[in-house]
């Protein structure tokens, strides 16, 4: 292997640059890539530890949960509760927020996590990942719900981590993005992915096709004109993609760009989009930004909605900053049509 940093490495290396940072924010980084390291582990042993299929109960959202979902979240709980560096955490996985155990241990973040994304693809042996977003929390209080309804401008890092063929790790603290390979048999993650960014133009799309008919027509638009290829107004042909999976669907856009919409759809109106704000959108939002690429509701940037709820939905359109562009452009175009 070619020598390379250590995620550790590069971590300390980045907080000796920012004015004033401290260690614990590094240590932080190390609790959770701990936790999804054990979680790389455990979806890599799959049926041989008898963690696939899905559990008796539901989550906060009326999912019904995958085993793998309740034990990724408890190791996340565990890992980041253990050494007190955060004061309290939310997950996708527990409708109310969990306080840290150890209050007095005066940790200065709080942490947002969907332990296990596209859990619905376990079973089937195709990619799953975690995602978390940390912010700011300067106070010495038990922390309350309100304490984590800061726009996604506000995050200090955001990152997530993909359990494919390899398990990756791509992360944000503002200073652009960067990808990390964990090593399996060191057990580190090694950054193979330096400065990692989204070309502005794109010929490949990735949505839910079969809920077409719910669609705003700005959304409809954008796919017609795409999929009329060559003679349309668009003058090329696209690709389509849809892997189910968020995290698996911004690894590519990274890599090879692209755009991703789950779009507002009337199909459950009451549900303003399928994705949560808070712990897939606004992670996923700086990031994309951070690589130079765009996120919107369609109507409003993600990173300035100011949250309402920690489990909050939003439509989520993103990738390739022109096609962003363009999206959010007709539906601009329609408000005042
Ligand atoms: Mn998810
Ligand atoms: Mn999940």
């Amino acid at each position: 292997m070619p020598q390379t940093k250590s995620l550790t490495q590069f971590i300390i290396e980045q907080q000796r640059r920012q004015h004033g940072a401290s260690g614990t924010f590094t240590l932080l980084l190390n609790d959770i890539a701990a936790a999804c390291k054990k979680i790389s582990h455990i979806v890599n042993q799959g049926d041989l530890v008898g963690v696939l299929g899905n559990a008796d109960s539901e989550n906060i959202q009326g999912e019904v949960q995958k085993k793998l979902d309740i034990i990724s979240h408890e190791i996340m709980v565990s890992a980041l509760d253990a050494n007190g560096h955060v004061a309290g955490m939310a997950s996708e996985e527990e409708d109310r927020i969990i306080t840290a155990t150890h209050q007095d241990a005066g940790g200065q973040y709080l942490a947002v996590f969907d332990p296990l994304d596209g859990s619905s693809n376990i079973d089937l042996n195709l990619t799953v990942g975690s995602i978390f977003s940390i912010l700011r929390y300067p106070s010495h209080e038990k922390p309350n719900e309100t304490d984590f309804l800061k726009p996604g401008s506000e995050q200090v890092c955001a990152g997530f981590v993909l359990y494919g063929p390899s398990t990756i790790m791509v992360l944000t603290t503002g200073h652009g993005v960067n990808g990390f390979t964990l090593d399996q048999e060191v057990g580190e993650f090694y950054l193979t992915h330096p400065n990692m960014t989204i070309a502005e133009d794109a010929s490949e799309f990735a949505i839910n096709m079969s809920n077409q008919q719910f669609w705003e027509p700005p959304v409809q638009r954008y796919v017609e004109e795409c999929v009329q290829g060559q003679t349309g107004p668009r003058g090329k042909y696209f690709n389509m993609r849809w892997i189910a999976s968020l995290v698996a669907e911004v690894y590519r856009i990274l890599m090879r760009g692209g755009v991703f919409m789950y779009p507002f759809d009337s199909k459950n109106p009451n549900m303003a989009g399928r994705l949560r704000l808070l712990y897939e959108a606004n992670p996923m939002a700086f990031i994309v930004e951070q690589a130079g690429g765009l996120c919107s509701t369609g109507r409003q940037r993600i990173l300035d909605i100011p949250p309402q709820d920690v489990h909050q939905r939003v439509p989520l359109i993103l990738g390739a900053k022109n096609e962003v562009e363009r999206i959010i452009r007709y539906h601009h175009e329609q408000q005042e049509s």
